[in-house]
């Protein structure tokens, strides 16, 4: 028992020895009740953040005002004062936060009954509202009234859609019909958190789960794009692999005027809108009939491998690309990108002796499309030399 958190423990048994009360709480607890391994533990006490601080001899300091406190030993504990929170005027964060000494006030305050137990040293499970059954019943259900801690803090309800696709757990009713008739509170979340939340659904092994919720729920009616189609397709589909690929399907489901938008209201990076172009581009070429081997040099591994998943998946496409034909197909490429390429701008200026323009741009495009085809090979001579005739060069100086 005690090696499953040993520097959470360590944590635990200097806080107590110091005369405090500390627990293991929250996702970690969750996770142990369901047997798997949790992706960080935290930590819940009654000793002030203050109080922490004079324990421990490496500490930083992250949200203090909310009574947190990042213990550094072999790993970093997340530990947190018992706390409160009161009046939630702008549906998304406490006006204040008050420390209390109770575990309960603090567990209270928390979202759901499968996220609000807490575990102590001697492994007892201290579980006020029922979240070791709920977990045995695979329900999420959110603690005390729903409507009421919904409005304190809408994220709860996107964050109860994306439980569900991560574990495959239903939502309880009343905590479903709660989401329903509050949705439209979820405008006061931050895009930033709305985005993060909706990209763990989209590596969750269960989307289909999420997305329907999402629609059902109407969620999905305060945000842009279409949303109902993107959850019919998605049906039965599991996780994405990753969240640039969960972008890129979407987009796929929007009319292409509006994808550039659309990605830029879910604050897209320009690196996942690039990634979302690629893979669009692949799609397009694969749907004209098959790649070519330009196609396999122009596009990454990741974007072929999702251009591919999707025409698979979702347009029950015939397609006989798998990952290992791709990395076959890619590793007999000439080159595998141009800065292998042995000539460059310059050299063709000096050849032709012409100026800098767009005409470099082209020579350089059909030289690398040449030596991708196997029709020139990557060497200075053989490509002076069809470059000389292509472009009628009199004045060879070889
Ligand atoms: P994950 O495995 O995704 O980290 P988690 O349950 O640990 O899941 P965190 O976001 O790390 O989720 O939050 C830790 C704990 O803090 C939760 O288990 C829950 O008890 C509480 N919590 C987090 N966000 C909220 C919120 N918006 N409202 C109420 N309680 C919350
Ligand atoms: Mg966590």
């Amino acid at each position: 028992m005690k090696t499953r958190w040993p520097e959470a423990y360590k944590v635990i048994e200097k806080l107590e020895n110091a005369g405090f009360e500390a627990y293991v709480v929250g996702g970690a607890v969750r996770d142990f009740i369901r047997n798997v391994d949790a992706n960080d533990v935290d930590v819940t006490t009654n000793a002030t953040p203050n109080e922490v601080k004079q324990l421990f001899p490496h500490t930083i300091d992250v949200g203090i005002e909310h009574g947190t406190v990042l213990v550094v030993l072999n790993e970093t504990i997340e530990v947190t004062t018992f706390r409160s929170e009161t009046n939630y005027s702008d549906y998304r964060r406490p006006d204040a936060v008050t420390f209390v000494r109770s575990l309960h006030e603090d567990l209270q305050r928390r979202d759901f009954t499968m996220n609000a137990m807490a575990l102590s040293k001697s492994d007892e499970l201290i579980d006020y509202f029922g979240g070791r059954e709920d977990i045995e019943n695979k329900i999420i259900k959110a603690v005390g009234d729903p409507a009421q801690r919904f409005a304190e803090d809408a994220l709860r309800m996107l964050r109860a859609i994306r439980f569900s696709a991560q574990l495959s757990y239903s939502l309880e009713q009343e905590t479903m019909e709660a989401i329903q008739s509050l949705h439209h509170l979820v405008a006061h979340v931050s895009m930033e958190r709305v985005k993060v939340e909706l990209e763990k659904i989209w590596i969750s092994d269960f989307v289909g789960n999420g997305m329907h919720l999402f629609v059902s729920s109407h969620l999905a009616d305060n945000f842009p794009g279409e949303w109902e189609t993107f959850r019919n397709c998605w049906k039965g589909f599991s996780s994405f692999g990753n969240t640039a690929n969960g972008w890129a399907f979407f987009a796929i489901m929007q009319a292409p005027a509006e994808v550039e938008s659309i990605l830029s209201y879910y604050k897209c990076s320009n690196a996942e809108k690039a990634h979302v172009k690629q893979v669009l581009g692949a799609l397009k070429q694969l749907e004209k009939g098959c790649w070519s081997l330009y196609n396999f040099f122009q596009f990454t591994e990741e974007v072929l491998v999702a251009a591919a998943s999707y025409a698979k998946q979702l347009l029950n496409m015939e397609v006989i690309y798998t990952e290992e034909l791709i990395q076959q197909i890619k590793a007999r490429l000439p080159i595998s990108s141009t800065k292998e390429i042995v000539v460059n701008g310059n050299d063709l200026m000096d050849w032709a002796k012409k100026k800098r323009g767009p005409w470099i741009r082209d020579a350089m495009e059909k030289i690398t499309v040449m030596i991708v085809n196997g029709k020139l090979v990557n060497d200075r001579t053989e490509i002076m030399e069809w470059f000389f005739q292509e472009y009628n060069v009199d004045d060879l100086q070889i």
